[in-house]
């Protein structure tokens, strides 16, 4: 029941028409029995920071960011979280008294699905595939993780170099390093690498593509990990499990990513068995054409 009384939260971005973050954040809602509804805002460019005053105005208690405005709201808020501020963008905003506070769950939300799939970082050579904004996200906590070694591979070289350079800055070391996509042989050496699949190459309606098809880049992949939920199984994925690797997608991630946003907005813990149910309704969503 929506009245007087009713919490609003919503998500920033664009485009935001196939979210799946209202089935994860009303569904929260519903079950924890908080009078709070989640709805997405389609905000144009150069309206987020239009967006974000008006937001805190109209007494909104949080907020998500999604592409394009991850680190182009940063100006507008009236605090930051020190993590989300190493990274550079933030994908929740959080009310305080005189405007909102950013975090990033993005990078929290990724390390609670993999130890909870029981994939370990400590010691592994990380190869993460993108340059992007949650490959930066991404590269920093295979650092703070203790990867032995991070590998960046992008299309555009200059993008990889500054997340190595950033990741080697904030660790205080020179584990990261970058190369462009096609030049993967000449830098992977003769490890096997834990992948982190993190460009857009193979999203809905793209599936059959992966940003490398080359069959014997796979052999040097033991755990291949898309961020890519739509579709479930993406192309990248069938490779590494075609070269005996496992698999993990997205969706995890995205749950989690969720999850630590409405305790951060609601003060309230989710149990493992809602976080369960939670996904559930999300693999039913995903059922139908959806992206984040
Ligand atoms: P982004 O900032 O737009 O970065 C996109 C990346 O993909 C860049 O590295 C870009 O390379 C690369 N790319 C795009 N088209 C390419 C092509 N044709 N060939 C080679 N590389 C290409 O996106 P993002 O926000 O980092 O998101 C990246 C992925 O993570 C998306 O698939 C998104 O769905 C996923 N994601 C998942 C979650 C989750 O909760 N599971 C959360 C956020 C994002 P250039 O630098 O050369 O352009």
């Amino acid at each position: 029941m929506i009245d007087g009384y009713t919490r609003v939260c919503g998500l920033i971005g664009s485009p935001v028409e196939h979210t799946l973050s209202p089935v994860i954040h009303n569904l929260l809602a519903r079950r924890l029995g908080d009078n709070l509804v989640y709805v997405p805002f389609h905000v144009p460019d150069g309206k987020e920071g239009d967006a974000i005053n008006g937001a805190f105005a109209l007494n909104l208690l949080g907020c998500n960011v999604t592409v394009p405005y991850k680190s182009r709201v940063i100006p507008y808020l009236d605090q930051i979280d020190q993590e989300a501020a190493r990274i550079g963008a933030v994908n929740t905003l959080v009310r305080t008294e005189n405007g909102f506070k950013g975090y990033n769950t993005d990078m929290p939300g990724l390390y609670r699905a993999m130890r909870q799939e029981g994939v370990g970082i400590e010691g592994e050579h990380v190869l993460i595939l993108g340059a992007g904004g949650v490959a930066r996200a991404v590269a920093v906590l295979m650092a703070e993780k203790g990867a032995e070694r991070i590998l960046i591979l992008n299309r555009t070289l200059p993008k990889a170099q500054a997340i190595a350079e950033e990741v080697n800055a904030l660790t205080g070391g020179r584990k990261a390093c970058a190369a462009l996509l096609t030049d993967y042989k000449r830098e992977m050496g003769g490890n096997r690498f834990l992948a982190i699949q993190a460009t857009s190459v193979g999203m809905f309606p793209h599936g059959k593509e992966a940003v490398i098809e080359e069959e014997a880049f796979y052999d040097r992949i033991h755990t291949g990990y898309d961020l890519i939920f739509n579709p479930a199984v993406t192309r990248f994925m069938q490779f590494t499990d075609l070269h005996g690797g496992k698999t993990y997608n997205g969706a995890k991630m995205l749950l989690f990513q969720g999850i630590i946003a409405y305790e951060l907005w609601t003060g309230k813990t989710v149990s493992e068995q809602l976080a369960q149910e939670v996904y559930v309704k999300l693999m039913e969503g995903l059922a139908a054409p959806a992206a984040v």
